[in-house]
C-alpha cells in the first residue's frame, strides 16, 4: 500500500467560545472528536495537557512539545466544559 504523506495541516474551525467570547480553535482529535482549544499553539515546558496539530492529546507532556492549550483550561467556565463532555477523550 503507499503511504501517503498526511501532515497538511489539517483544517481548523475558528470560533468563538460559547461561555466566555475568546477566539478559539476546534481541533479533531484521533480519537474523531473535537475539542476548542486556545487559536495560540505552545511549546511545552513540561507537564501542560495540549492538543497536537495531529490530533493527539498530549496529557504531562513531556518539553519540546507544540500543541495548542484545550480551552477549558482557560476559561471561567472551564468546569462546565468538563462536565459537558467537550474535553473529548476518555
Ligand atoms: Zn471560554
Amino acid at each position: 500500500m503507499a503511504k501517503r504523506k498526511t501532515t497538511k495541516t489539517k483544517a481548523k474551525k475558528q470560533v468563538q467560545c460559547s461561555k466566555c467570547a475568546t477566539p478559539a480553535v476546534w481541533i479533531k482529535t484521533v480519537r474523531g472528536k473535537w475539542m476548542l482549544c486556545e487559536i495560540e499553539g505552545i511549546v511545552t515546558e513540561g507537564g501542560e495537557t495540549i492538543c497536537t496539530p495531529d490530533g493527539r492529546i498530549l496529557r504531562n507532556a513531556e518539553p519540546g512539545n507544540y500543541g495548542n492549550v484545550p480551552h477549558w483550561q482557560n476559561c471561567k467556565y472551564g468546569n462546565n466544559y468538563r462536565k459537558g463532555g467537550e474535553y473529548g477523550d476518555d
